[in-house]
Formats: C-alpha cells, structure tokens, sequence
C-alpha cells in the first residue's frame, strides 16, 4: 500500500508530499512537533501529547491550526488510510510560508503535516541486554521544554553517539549536572533505591513517557525524586534508564565505557519497562 501523508488540508502520497522551499520551518527551524505511537489500532496518551503541542505552539505564538478533536480525527483518518494497527505518527506544525525575514510575518498561515508509519520491530536485544551511552555537553538553547523542530544540537549529539557505538547521548550542563539525552529522558536509580530524573523545567522537554514513568512510579509506591543528578552519580547508579515515546524503556547498562551496576539490566528498570509496555497496549 502505498503510503498517505497530510499536509496542509489535504491527504496527499507520501512519495510527491512536499511545502514550499519558504516554509519557515525549512528556513529558520519556526516549528514545532509531536510524535505519537500508535499501538493496537489506538493512540497512546493523546491527550497529553495534543496538550503540549498546544503549548509548545502557545510558547513560540503560532496559532493552532486547528482544534484538538478536529485534530484527532484527521490523525485517526491517516493512520487509517496507511493501514498503521502499530506504529508511529510525526505531526508538525510550522508559522508559516512567507518571503524569508526573521520577524513574524503578518499573513502567514500555519502549515500541519501529519504522517503516520508502522514501528519498524525494535531489536529485541536493546531491551534485554540493555544500551550504552556517552556523556557530552549541552549545547542546546534555554528552552528545551519547547518541542521545537530545532534539533541540530540533538542531531549533532545522537551522531557523537553512533560514532562512539553508543544508543544515545546524555547531555550535561555547565555545573556537570545531565539534562536529557538527544532524543529521550534519562533517569537513575541510586544505590539508596531512589528513582532519579531532573524535574520538568526550561532546560528538557517534559516527555510524556516521563509523565506516564512518574505516575506509575507514584501508583507502586516507589520513591521518586526528581532533582539534578551529575555524570558522577549516574556512574554511581545501581540502575540506569532512558524514555520516550518510541524507544518505551530501554535500560542503560554502559555509561561512558563504565558499567551501570553489574552492567545488566535492572530488576526496577525491567518491573517499570513492563508497566510501561502495560500501559501503552491499554485503550485510554
Ligand atoms: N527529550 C527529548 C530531547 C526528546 O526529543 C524526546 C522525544 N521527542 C524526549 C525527551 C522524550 O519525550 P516523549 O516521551 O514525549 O517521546
């Protein structure tokens, strides 16, 4: 089957699907995204991910191209038309097209592009015998918890780590404290049994795996803390995980050739990964 993309009011093929070469976002990064998953023919924490492409949208003053219902019926509409049961959807939202100057121009209307793909299956080694990172500085801007399309420092950074053989990249800040990785939320689990990630503020992107984590952590009773943690401390950890919306819970074993605990998956890691694989498979 031929694949369908949306793009700007109308269901288009994915092959010849294309915006104007003055699309803001092409020429200054002017967007921002979202990214779903899809699981069992339903979509996974919707109203959340919808609720912050609002506010990212809301922080960057672009207005929202349309409702969140009116939304949810075209995303339902292109997963439909791809066939996609499990997958992925990419939705985007740029100012505008308008002849190229950095201040807001006056007319522009935003652009929504939404595409949706089956999950390619994920190698089931990554969640068995857990990934590597390395460390490496923060490079970003100051507002990282805006899902903006501004991702070169991320790109940059995921790319350190497929040159080192690593998954992922945990960033670190000025004082050595980690932010986030590239692509996804980064936690610890101390040797005092305290599950670790720095609390939702400018400097990540508050992930929506992140929140469902966290309200699980507090269901179970586990001791959540969220606080700066430094390089230090992770390679003190007794566990290690990363998150987000198309890696699931994916346990960090290596961290900068050291190995977390025994280098092995964790028993929370691997308890929390399951409920976490609970949850999404769950018709909300
Ligand atoms: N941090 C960054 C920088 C990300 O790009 C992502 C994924 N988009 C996440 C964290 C995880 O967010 P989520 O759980 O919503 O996918």
């Amino acid at each position: 089957m031929s694949r369908i993309a949306y793009v700007d009011g109308r269901y288009v093929s994915h092959r010849r699907a294309g915006v104007h070469i003055e699309d803001r976002g092409y020429q200054f990064a002017d967007g921002v995204y979202e990214v779903l998953a899809v699981s069992s023919g339903h979509l996974v924490d919707e109203v959340r991910h919808l609720a912050r492409l609002t506010r990212s949208l809301a922080a960057l003053q672009i207005p929202t191209p349309m409702s969140d219902a009116a939304l949810g019926v075209v995303i339902r509409e292109l997963i439909r038309r791809n066939g996609v049961t499990d997958g992925i959807v990419y939705l985007q939202v740029t100012r505008g097209t308008a002849p190229r100057e950095h201040a807001f121009p006056k007319s522009a209307k935003p652009v929504l592009v939404v595409t949706s793909r089956r999950r390619r299956s994920a190698d089931p080694r990554l969640a068995e015998e857990g990934v590597a990172v390395i460390t490496i500085p923060d490079i970003r801007w100051q507002r990282c918890d805006i899902k903006s399309v501004a991702l070169i420092a991320n790109v940059l950074g995921k790319q350190r780590a497929r040159v080192a053989g690593a998954y992922e990249a945990w960033q670190f800040d000025r004082e050595g404290f980690v932010t986030e990785g590239t692509s996804t939320n980064a936690w610890i689990v101390t040797a005092a049994g305290e599950v670790v990630t720095l609390a939702a503020d400018n400097t990540i992107l508050n992930g929506i795996t992140r929140l469902a984590i966290c309200d699980m952590l507090r269901t179970e009773g586990c001791r959540l803390v969220e606080r700066p943690f430094t390089v230090a401390e992770t390679k003190a950890a007794r566990e290690a995980f990363l998150t987000s919306t198309t890696t699931e819970l994916l346990p960090v074993v290596r961290i900068d050739n050291d190995n977390v605990g025994n280098g092995a998956p964790g028993l929370l890691t691997r308890c929390l990964r399951a409920l976490y694989l609970a949850h999404a498979a769950e018709v909300q």
